[in-house]
C-alpha cells in the first residue's frame, strides 16, 4: 500500500535520516558528487548534510515522499535575518547580517571590497552574549552592498553556538526539506 502524499508540516522531514554525529534529524538531502555518489543514488544512498552540526553523511532514502523532496544545492539552509556584524582581516568595517547560515552568510554593507578577500566576522546574535566569531570567511560575490561570505574556519564552541542559534532558527521555522 502506498502511503498519502504528505505535506511536510511537521519540522524534520519525513523519513530523512538523523544526523549520526550529533543525532539530529535537521538534515537536508544534498547534490551527489562524483560517480560513486551518483551509483549511490541508484541504491537509495544519498549524501545528507546535517543543518545543525554540518556534519556530511550518507543516509538511505525511505519512502516515496522522501524521494520526492527536491535536491538543494545549496547545503545549507538559509535564513533571513537582520543581525549587527563588524568584520575585520584584509577588510574592516560594520554591517548588518542578511541571510545566515550554518556555511555562510550575506552582510549589508557600505564597505566595499572584491570577491576573494578574507574576513573573521563577529555577528551579534543576542545581547545577553558575546558575539559569535567566524575565523575565516571568504567573500564569495559581492552587489549592491551586499557581501556574500562563505565560511572557512569556525572554532569548535563557536560553531556549537551558531549551531544552537541556527537550531532555534529551525524550530521557529518548522521546516528544514528547502521547499520554496
Ligand atoms: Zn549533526
Amino acid at each position: 500500500m502506498s502511503p498519502p502524499r504528505q505535506t511536510d508540516a511537521s519540522g524534520s522531514a519525513q523519513g530523512n535520516p538523523a544526523c549520526p554525529k550529533c543525532k539530529r534529524d535537521f538534515v537536508l538531502r544534498v547534490v551527489p558528487e562524483g560517480f560513486l555518489e551518483r551509483v549511490g543514488g541508484l541504491l537509495s544512498i544519498s549524501p545528507f548534510r546535517c543543518q545543525l552540526c554540518t556534519n556530511r553523511f550518507y543516509g538511505f532514502r525511505s519512502g516515496a515522499g522522501v524521494a520526492k523532496q527536491p535536491m538543494d544545492r545549496r547545503q545549507y539552509v538559509r535564513f533571513a535575518v537582520r543581525l549587527p556584524a563588524t568584520f575585520s582581516g584584509e577588510a574592516r568595517g560594520e554591517g548588518t547580517v542578511v541571510v545566515l547560515s550554518m556555511g555562510g552568510c550575506a552582510i549589508e554593507t557600505d564597505v566595499r571590497m572584491p570577491a576573494g578577500k578574507v574576513l573573521q566576522v563577529r555577528i551579534t546574535i543576542s545581547d545577553q552574549e558575546a558575539p559569535v566569531g567566524i575565523e575565516a570567511g571568504v567573500v564569495r560575490s559581492v552587489r549592491s552592498g551586499i557581501i556574500g561570505v562563505e565560511f572557512l574556519r569556525l572554532v569548535q564552541y563557536e560553531k556549537d553556538r551558531l549551531s544552537r542559534y541556527i537550531a532555534g532558527l529551525l524550530l521557529a521555522r518548522k521546516n528544514v526539506t528547502g521547499t520554496k
